[in-house]
């Protein structure tokens, strides 16, 4: 069924592009031909190319020259100053991308050192719940948090964000619930987490604000909320870079994306666990990684009396 969905999907978006046919992947090139699009989309899932757009310089004409002598010169100095944005093109969708499967990050790639600045169209930005911030990207006492939590109610429509084709949807028990993975042709991935239904499927192509599914509290989750994740080739990307969740828009048009974006999993890789073991008490393990129990519990947000269920993580540093 699922695969019938996708050629559908596949021959339909082929034919729309072809028929259309008048893109162009780099500044400067020559439009590609339909047979040369149709080979890239047929690879990429079928979506859409980036698109080619440039944005207009700003140009400032105000006189800021307020002082008496120049408004007695009648402010005759006026030197429009052109401040033009260096931008030539969106980023191409990486190669990458031609990975398309069910798993959450098939790519196993990571930017911490990437060298590359890329650039994402995020103009098309749609939120993906209106409510507000329950729980934010970064450090929680014992792991890290992903993505952002927004709050949702029971019945509400989770939106999409970006266009894009759906990848994934899933269940998992004990972490994000039902799920779904949407690829953006803007080359950012999200993942829509603790979800109580789909409303969209595999292969299924969406418009930025097309129903995802909706809001729930399933997997590891107390309390009704949105699991929303930002990624770029399966490396999550600190939601608040990009979106302004209070204002619920994007922050600009474009996003420029550089190392500096995953610098925080520097941090992440310093963190050391502790598989707990039969027999294994707090006492034991701290010998062991000779930290305090009382730092162990900070650590965890557990107390000395937490029973530690074997195959537990418990972190030490
Ligand atoms: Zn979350």
């Amino acid at each position: 069924m699922h695969n019938l969905r996708l050629y559908i999907t596949k021959t339909v978006l082929l034919i729309f592009f072809a028929l259309g046919g008048t893109f162009v992947f780099e500044a400067d090139a020559t439009p590609l031909t339909d047979k040369q699009v149709n080979k890239r989309l047929k690879k990429c899932m079928g979506i859409k190319p980036v698109n080619n757009t440039y944005f207009q310089p700003i140009v400032y004409t105000d006189c800021f020259d307020t002082s008496i002598e120049s408004t007695y010169n009648h402010c005759t100095t006026i030197v429009p100053i052109e401040d033009e944005i260096k931008f030539t093109a969106f980023s191409e969708l990486p190669e990458e991308y031609d990975i398309w499967n069910s798993s959450i990050n098939p790519y196993n790639i990571s930017l911490v050192d990437m060298k590359d600045t890329i650039m994402i169209d995020i103009s098309g930005y749609y939120p993906p719940s209106q409510k507000y911030v329950t729980s934010n990207f970064g450090f929680r006492k014992w792991r890290h948090h992903n993505g952002i939590d927004l709050k949702v109610h029971r019945g509400d429509t989770v939106k999409c964000a970006f266009d894009g084709v759906v990848r994934v949807t899933r269940y998992d028990r004990r972490g994000y619930g039902y799920f779904t993975i949407v690829r953006h042709s803007n080359g950012l991935e999200t993942i829509y987490g603790h979800m109580s239904r789909f409303l969209a499927h595999v292969g299924d192509t969406l418009k930025a604000g097309d129903a995802v599914g909706m809001g729930g509290n399933t997997g590891r989750s107390t309390g009704y909320h949105l699991h929303f994740e930002l990624r770029y080739l399966g490396n999550p990307i600190n939601p608040n870079d990009i979106i302004d969740f209070e204002r619920h828009t994007a922050k600009n048009r474009v996003f420029v994306m550089t190392a500096g974006n995953f610098e925080y999993k520097k941090e992440i890789d310093k963190i050391r666990y502790w598989t707990v073991r039969s027999g294994d008490t707090l006492g034991r393990i701290s010998q062991r990684t000779g930290v305090s129990i009382s730092k162990l519990c900070s650590l965890n947000g557990i107390t000395r009396k937490t029973i530690l269920r074997i195959g537990r993580r418990i972190r030490y540093t």
